[in-house]
């Protein structure tokens, strides 16, 4: 199977503080994050396209108990892009004490993190960030 944005693209992209995602040309869903079919009609017809990089918070938690490596209190939160699909991510430049139901609803910006490799995966690698929009 040949993928239309491989995830090395996908990384390289965020890196650069792009949102890369898939259009699907026989249905007109985007995907993201990035994966081998449509997520809306398991079509492989895409094509890369980027995402605006803003949603809604719709659910969160904060994390008091963290994996192995990880450091505690974090947020993390779903947010639902302005292009419809929902992704997960952690809330930054928040504290995590004062987070409440409050942020639910709220618009946030995307972003990313290097995030380094751990007994859980194998590699150094980006993933995405919300940042709470002023107003
Ligand atoms: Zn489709």
């Amino acid at each position: 199977m040949e993928y239309a944005l491989t995830f090395e693209q996908y990384q390289e992209g965020l890196e650069k503080g792009k949102l890369l995602g898939l259009h699907c040309n026989t249905c007109e869903t985007f995907t993201f994050p990035p994966m081998g079919t449509c997520r809306n009609c398991n079509g492989t017809d895409l094509k890369v396209a980027e995402a605006g990089g803003e949603g809604i918070i719709s659910t969160f938690t904060v994390v008091r108990v963290a994996p192995e490596g990880k450091r505690p209190p974090y947020v993390v939160a779903m947010a639902e892009l302005k292009e419809g699909p929902s992704v997960i991510g952690n809330l930054i430049d928040i504290n995590p004490d004062e987070a409440d139901m409050k942020l639910i609803g709220k618009s946030v910006k995307l972003g990313s993190q290097m995030v380094e490799g751990d007994v859980y995966s194998s590699d150094d690698c980006r993933v995405i960030t919300f940042s709470l929009k002023e107003g």
